[in-house]
């Protein structure tokens, strides 16, 4: 398959004129792909053609705009085959996992294409009619991770352009072809220049967080990156969306049904082999179901195909890069260290790849690297609690705050128990689904703002108040 590694400034397809990288697959360790990141000039150049493109992509009718959306959604369902496998070259996860991403994406397309929003009355009196409605902000910049590269560009891009802004995306140099090919496949709809793509690092990252032509950056990320686009964006008083780092605590109640819920746990920990935001990542189990909910979490680790996401048989891909994969090898290396019990999994496999088992570590407590820090892998850390407040302690113990579950027999329980989880997001019985209609957003040091549902799509845009005599 051959693939792009060419940027799109206003239409047209260019190299960058910075630094050579290599894309990696993650099963292989093979190069797949050589790209250049961009200079600086070359930024100024998008966001220039991005400025020249804004007023007539802000006066394009708004259903033509959704018209448009559309017909995205419909050119990645024709191009999806081709999308998934770049995602699963390039990201590592299985095929299936890949192609559920490519139908999300233009699902969330379609939902952002029919989203309207409503004018405010403020007043309507014998005397006035005050009311708002939404004006786009101008130029937005995607800043974008690698775990769930497509899905997430998507997130960022469609709301954006719905609401009559124009776009430049920066992808993940981890897994920046599927994003280089989606702005191909939107421009071929879109006029130039109302989306463009440039690749790099930190330099042409705080470049677009400082640029004086940029009104929003939208960030998906780490909590240190987002904290430095906050401070870089200060002088010129961007708006912002920042979606940072989560490490999320699922509770287990003592009434609950193992059988029933063991399988729900385990996908929450290990979707996308545990590289998502809000996947579940510090398990407390009551003491008395302790043993039961580890044994088979660990049945069910056990069950996994690791390999390369191409192959059919496989369940459970490698980690995405070598960093992240260090990461696990040393969080779960001080856990034993410290006496934890590995389940199962617990050391990476000798093949060529960044390939760790799903690993389960029982007998851990905060206090541990492993439960305080965001592992972003394929390993979970269970935590045993006597009673539910030391437990709702434990889960709220965090700097992070992005999602929380609770799980048990009583719902109604385990609804008053969530609401006393400082997080965004409280699941119950369930962890880490994220739906196109529904804001989802972090507290504490997880994020600022929310994406998604209504609440989402305004944050694209400014509240201008009319207010007029009768
Ligand atoms: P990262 O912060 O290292 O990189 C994210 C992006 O920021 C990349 O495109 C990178 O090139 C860019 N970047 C790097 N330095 C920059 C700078 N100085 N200024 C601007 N941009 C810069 O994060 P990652 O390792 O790619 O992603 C993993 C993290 O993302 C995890 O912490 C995860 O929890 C978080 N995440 C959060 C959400 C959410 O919705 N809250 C979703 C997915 C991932």
């Amino acid at each position: 398959m051959t693939m792009t590694n060419s940027m799109l400034i206003n239409g047209i397809q260019v190299k960058g004129d910075g630094e050579v990288f290599s894309v990696i697959n993650p099963a292989t360790e093979d190069a797949i792909c050589q790209c250049n990141m961009a200079s600086v000039d070359q930024l100024d150049q998008a966001v220039a053609a991005a400025r020249a493109a804004y007023p007539a992509w802000r006066d394009t009718p708004d259903a033509e705009r959704s018209r448009l959306l559309h017909q995205i959604a419909d050119r990645l369902e024709a191009n999806a085959d081709e999308l998934a496998r770049i995602i699963v070259q390039e990201q590592g996860k299985p095929l299936a996992l890949a192609q559920m991403e490519v139908g999300a994406a233009a699902g969330w397309t379609r939902y952002n294409a029919d989203l309207e929003i409503p004018e405010q009355v403020f007043e309507d009196s014998d005397s006035k009619r005050v009311i708002g409605h939404r004006k786009p902000l101008g130029v937005v910049a995607s800043i974008t991770p690698w775990n769930w590269p497509l899905m997430i560009a998507i997130w960022h891009i469609m709301p954006a352009l719905r609401t009559g802004n124009t776009v430049i995306c920066k992808p993940s140099g981890m897994t920046p072809l599927n994003t280089l090919r989606l702005v191909e496949i939107m421009n071929e709809v879109l006029p130039a220049g109302v989306i463009n793509s440039v690749l790099g690092e930190a330099e042409i990252g705080s470049a677009i967080s400082g640029h004086a032509d940029i009104n929003k950056v939208i960030f998906t990320g780490s909590t240190p990156t987002g904290q430095r686009i906050l401070a870089n964006s200060a002088t010129t008083l961007k708006r912002l969306t920042l979606e940072l780092g989560g490490n999320d605590a699922a509770i287990v109640l003592p009434d609950s049904d193992v059988d029933a819920i063991a399988e729900g746990l385990f996908n929450s920990a290990f979707i996308n082999m545990g590289q998502t935001c809000a996947a579940l990542k510090r398990l407390y189990v009551h003491e008395s179901q302790y043993e039961a909910v580890c044994e088979k979490l660990a049945t069910l680790a056990e069950q996994q195909v690791v390999g390369n996401g191409l192959d059919d048989t496989t369940t459970f891909g490698p980690v995405q890069n070598a960093n992240q994969y260090r990461q696990v090898i040393e969080l779960v290396d001080d856990a034993r260290n410290q006496g934890a019990r590995i389940l199962c999994g617990g050391s990476p496999s000798a093949d060529k790849g960044y390939f760790y088992p799903p690993t389960i570590v029982a007998d851990v407590c905060n206090g541990t690297r492993l439960v305080d820090e965001e592992q972003f892998g394929p390993v979970l850390p269970v935590i045993a609690y006597q009673d539910v407040k030391q437990a709702i302690a434990l889960a709220n113990d965090c700097s992070a705050g992005l999602g929380g579950s609770v799980w048990g027999s009583d719902t109604e329980q385990a609804g008053q128990i969530a609401r006393q989880l400082e997080c965004g997001t409280a699941w119950i019985n369930n962890h880490a689904e994220v739906l196109p209609h529904i804001p989802f957003g972090g507290c504490k040091l997880s994020g600022v703002g929310v994406e998604f549902g209504l609440e989402g799509l305004l944050e694209y845009t400014q509240l201008q108040v009319i207010n007029a005599p009768k």
